[in-house]
């Protein structure tokens, strides 16, 4: 490695003082740029390393216009292909300065699969379950509170009220899960367990899967995708042995049965 006589291959009267470590040419202090591990790397791959940044999670760097399909994309990719996802998103979160400004699209996509997953469990109870109404009218007269709403006033106020617990819902799946990682020694941050969450939530989409002879297939569904999911993320992501991966995704999960039940 002794680079004494040697010259930068782009600069003729440099001296070198790396090597890049991705097209291996020699290159001088001008030269010398750093990759996501903190390697040596020359000017032209730090072009095609940026070139690729952009192809990579499209969801947080998609223009406005395009962010529906890119949703569907992102939605098929962690589903489907979760291992490849979650060790994209390592890399990604792995120079985390430069990553700030996707991560309210990070969170974005977790608060839509999560009120979506809600939003459709409600609408099969109405459709599916006999008196669902009625269930609901009896619940609130338990609790003492005004029974006197009409059927229409009740279902939309539902409807009303469950954003609104999705969005709880997410925020304490993201605080269990950081929460539950910290006390396990991973190195953590809120931003990426932020994005596992949020990611994660995909899970919740299977929802869609209607209940077949009253069996709630959707909900069945995506509660094995989110163990999946979680499981393959912490893996990925923070490299914890399976053992205690299990610990961390147990407490997160017990609250979101709870929840969406
Ligand atoms: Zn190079
Ligand atoms: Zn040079």
């Amino acid at each position: 490695m002794s680079s004494a006589s040697r010259t930068c291959a782009l600069h003729a009267n440099h001296s070198a003082v790396a090597i890049c470590c991705t097209c291996q040419i020699d290159i001088c202090a001008a030269c010398h740029h750093t990759n996501p591990l903190g390697y040596a790397i020359c000017p032209g791959c730090k072009e095609t390393l940026r070139a690729f940044e952009q192809t990579l999670f499209p969801w947080e760097q998609a223009s406005f216009s395009r962010l529906p399909q890119t949703f569907f994309r992102t939605s098929a990719n962690v589903l489907f292909k979760p291992f490849s996802f979650f060790t994209d998103l390592a890399f990604w979160t792995s120079f985390d300065k430069q990553k700030e400004g996707g991560f309210g699209r990070a969170i974005a996509f977790g608060l839509i699969c999560t009120v979506f997953g809600m939003v459709i469990t409600l609408f099969y109870q109405y459709l599916f379950v006999d008196d669902f109404l009625e269930i609901v009218r009896t619940t609130i007269q338990e609790n003492d509170l005004p029974a006197e709403v009409n059927p229409d006033t009740l279902l939309t106020l539902l409807f009303l009220m469950i954003p609104l617990l999705g969005i709880l819902a997410f925020l304490a799946h993201w605080f269990v899960l950081e929460m539950g990682l910290r006390l396990l020694g991973a190195q953590t941050k809120w931003s990426i367990s932020g994005r596992v969450a949020a990611y994660s939530s995909a899970a919740y989409l299977a929802k869609i899967l209607p209940p077949i002879g009253g069996y709630p297939i959707g909900y069945l569904v995506a509660i094995g995708f989110l163990i999946q999911l979680e499981t393959t993320a912490i893996r990925v992501v923070y490299r914890l042995p399976a053992g205690k991966t299990f610990l961390v995704i147990l407490l997160p999960f017990l609250i979101t049965i709870l929840v969406h039940q």
